[in-house]
């Protein structure tokens, strides 16, 4: 007996369809009937209006056990493209991707978050011009853009929230300053959490939650919960960075606390304390080419900083229970001296239910999470059952 969600609830719309056809549930029309409950009359309109709007097309027949075949439907990801930006301190990766998230060109290049953001923005435009020519694509077929941003974020207005190392853009509405040039919706978020979600989609999509945490200059961490990004009341959740470390009062960290997890294991507070001793290091870059050279120095720092940051993520992995915890950031790529001081704290110092099937592993995507999370985020958002309702509906009112 077929069951499905348009049994007790409301009459589904096209837009529900397509999220069946687009996750491969239900991809022949008598499939969809059985699994939503839906008159096959009702059903052959939805997809007729997703055909009309080119979001499926008829793709063969399906294999027959005797009978009429059935025509098998698939999502058209070609339907459009969505532009996306991670966009770091002073250096930034851009993609041109289509709807199924797979980049189509990119392009990364060095640029100060500092310049403000007209300067920055104006910048990204041009790139993202430069993308869509290369692809030979036209801003008629952008569907959505995505932003990551260094620093907090009011998710819902897409604004920057007091971000430390981005003067002038607190408060600044980056869709609002896209409007004018491009007829989609823009989507602006922490750039940790769009790793999280491009690492997630990417390689862990068999897990409801999963722990990202970026170790580069500072510390910061996204969360997928329930298989989403967590942001919590104010979008500041997953701040792992200013979390107060043991032993460590000596520390000051440029929140203006003492003792906090970056201040003491970031790449600036490991740079600094190399130069302590005598070793040219001004930044996170050069604590990873000193590893990589084979300095025992810098070496014996970046494990000793992973084990500061596995007391931390000890207690997230009590409180949160994640399937995996992905580290990504520069002093992460330093070999895989970061990762051995962590798991040797987190599985010493969580509970063994918590710690039965967690696994700690490097970020596999590199400094490509961003714009693939970011990606994934703006198509999720611009392929809701309710989005897709409401564009098939308005364009047939025009
Ligand atoms: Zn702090």
């Amino acid at each position: 007996m077929a069951t499905g969600p348009g049994r007790s609830g409301p009459i589904l719309g096209a837009g529900s369809v397509l999220r069946l056809i687009r996750d491969g549930d239900a991809v022949t029309r008598a499939a969809i009937a059985r699994r939503t409950g839906l008159a096959r009359s009702t059903v052959a309109q939805r997809v007729d209006a997703l055909l009309a709007h080119q979001l499926v097309y008829e793709a063969g027949d399906e294999a027959s056990t005797g009978g009429r075949p059935a025509t098998v439907l698939a999502f058209n990801h070609r339907a459009g493209v969505v532009l996306v930006a991670d966009l770091g301190a002073t250096h930034s990766r851009l993609a041109l991707s289509d709807l199924s998230g797979q980049p189509l060109a990119e392009v990364a290049f060095d640029m100060e978050i500092a310049d403000g953001p007209e300067a920055v923005l104006g910048s990204i435009c041009e790139h993202f011009e430069a993308l869509l020519e290369r692809a030979g694509r036209h801003g008629g077929e952008v569907r959505g853009i995505g932003v990551g941003v260094p620093g907090p974020v009011d998710f819902p207005a897409g604004r920057p929230v007091n971000p430390p190392i981005m003067p002038g853009w607190d408060g600044f509405s980056i869709p609002g300053w896209f409007a004018s040039r491009y007829d989609a919706p823009v989507l602006v978020d922490n750039d940790v959490n769009i790793m999280a979600l491009g690492e997630h989609w990417s390689h862990w999509r068999e897990l409801d939650h999963l722990l990202y945490v970026k170790v580069g200059t500072g510390i910061g961490s996204g969360i997928v919960s329930g298989r989403t990004i967590h942001r919590g009341a104010d979008g500041a959740a997953g701040d792992i960075g200013h979390i107060r470390v043991s032993d460590h009062d000596d520390a000051v960290c440029r929140c203006g606390n003492l003792g906090c997890l970056e201040a003491v294991a970031g790449g600036r507070a490991l740079a600094l304390a190399l130069s302590a001793d005598g070793i040219d290091a001004s930044g996170s870059r050069e604590v990873v080419e000193l590893v990589r050279a084979g300095r025992p120095e810098a070496i014996l720092k970046v494990r000793e900083a992973g084990r500061v940051l596995g007391d931390v993520l000890a207690g997230c992995v009590n409180f949160f229970n994640p399937g995996a915890i992905v580290v990504g950031g520069d002093i992460a790529e330093a070999q895989h001296h970061l990762l051995a001081g962590i798991r040797e704290v987190v599985f010493q110092r969580s509970l063994p239910l918590a710690t039965r099937d967690l696994t700690i592993a490097n970020s596999r995507l590199g400094d490509r999470a961003g714009v693939i999370g970011a990606a994934i985020m703006v198509i999720d958002h611009v392929l809701a059952p309710e989005a897709v309702d409401r564009a098939l509906q308005l364009s047939s009112v025009a």
